[in-house]
């Protein structure tokens, strides 16, 4: 059945879901979580599979033709490519955001069930800069299953995210751009933006992305792409051909004029931003018995309302009480 397009009160219409598959992690990155970790979902909080099901078929009934999952870590969650492989026939683009760990027993199985886009994350290529960030000794184990995947024409553009912090990514800078040169990977470099758990985000420690692009630019010389609509990279190639490099700059310059995404986390509740500071519960309706019209009523209701914008610059800025790795990023 399909149902007119979900539209937000600002004229935009939603074409993507961020879809948050747990809220647990094998990796404890600095700008995400704390070294502790954080409190749990209980099981029986977080959505199943077949709950899943349900909301993507109903999204994308009103026109969601792109879905990303994310996490925590979705490769962490049980099971994880059997639902790719449920939702898969559901939409015309199936995406996974990762930090890999797993990556290198599950490529194979993930190509398989049907995932056609996937993000990487590494934030250094040195071990023990990777270490620092990620609080976890397992560059190697990325870089392996990185090289599993590529192996497959299927996942191909593979894209690898780092995040830019001031006074550690400006090494990174470099070899990053290197790397973006010898391999079929579109490196991109990622604003840290004020959604870590320990609440250590300072506007002084984003490295912004045009810092990055003309560190880059004064050795490897770089040409702007066409913007494409809804993106949110700002992407280059290297002017002798050899490849590209991406800057999402959420924070200097943010693209929420055109944003079509709206995320669901994994326990259930619908956000209309990053930085919301409030939500919709779907799960509580879902499990009393809500039918597809009560369901697409709440979330027609939600996405009316979604923000115009991220107010990170403004004075008054208030973090959103989730993290990233609790919301899905
Ligand atoms: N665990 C998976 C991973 O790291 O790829 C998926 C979830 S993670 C929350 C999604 C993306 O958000 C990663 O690329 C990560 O680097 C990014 N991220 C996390 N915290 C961030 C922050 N405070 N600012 C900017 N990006 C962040
Ligand atoms: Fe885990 Fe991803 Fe957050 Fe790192 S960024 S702690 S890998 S959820």
């Amino acid at each position: 059945m399909r149902r007119s397009p979900l539209v937000d009160g600002h004229g935009r219409v939603i074409g993507d879901l961020r879809l948050s598959v747990t809220d647990r992690c094998n990796f404890r990155c600095q700008y995400c979580m704390p070294a502790e970790g954080l409190p749990w979902l209980e099981r029986a909080e977080v959505l199943s599979f077949e709950e899943i099901e349900r909301i993507v078929r109903l999204v994308s009934s009103m026109g969601v033709r792109a879905v990303r999952l994310t996490g925590g870590e979705p490769l962490a969650r049980r099971e994880f490519p059997r639902l790719a492989s449920m939702l898969a026939p559901l939409v015309d683009d199936l995406a996974v955001t990762t930090n890999g760990f797993l990556l290198e027993r599950e490529a194979a199985a993930l190509v398989q069930a049907g995932i056609t886009r996937f993000n990487l994350s590494i934030d250094s290529l040195q071990r023990d800069r990777f270490f620092e960030m990620t609080r976890r000794d397992a560059l190697d184990r990325v870089l392996r299953g990185l090289e599993v995947l590529a192996q497959f024409p299927e996942a191909h553009p593979i894209k690898i995210n780092a995040v830019g912090m001031r006074g550690f990514t400006e090494d990174e800078v470099l070899p990053f751009a290197q790397f973006a040169r010898t391999h079929p990977y579109e490196v991109r470099f990622i604003e840290f933006m004020p959604l870590d758990a320990d609440h250590a985000w300072d506007m002084d420690k984003v490295l912004t992305g045009e810092e990055i692009r003309a560190a880059i630019h004064a050795v490897y010389p770089l040409e702007a792409q066409p913007r494409e609509p809804h993106a949110t990279a700002r992407v280059y190639r290297f002017a002798d051909g050899h490849g590209k490099i991406g800057f999402i700059n959420p924070v200097s310059e943010p693209f929420c004029g055109d944003c079509d995404r709206i995320r669901l986390t994994a326990d259930g509740k619908l956000r209309t931003c990053l930085f919301s500071v409030g939500e919709t519960d779907l799960r509580g309706p879902l499990r009393s018995g809500a039918t597809d019209d009560d369901l697409e009523q709440i979330i027609r209701d939600a996405v009316w309302r979604k923000e115009l914008k991220h107010r990170v610059n403004e004075p008054g800025f208030v973090q959103p009480a989730r993290t990233m790795s609790a919301i899905g990023g």
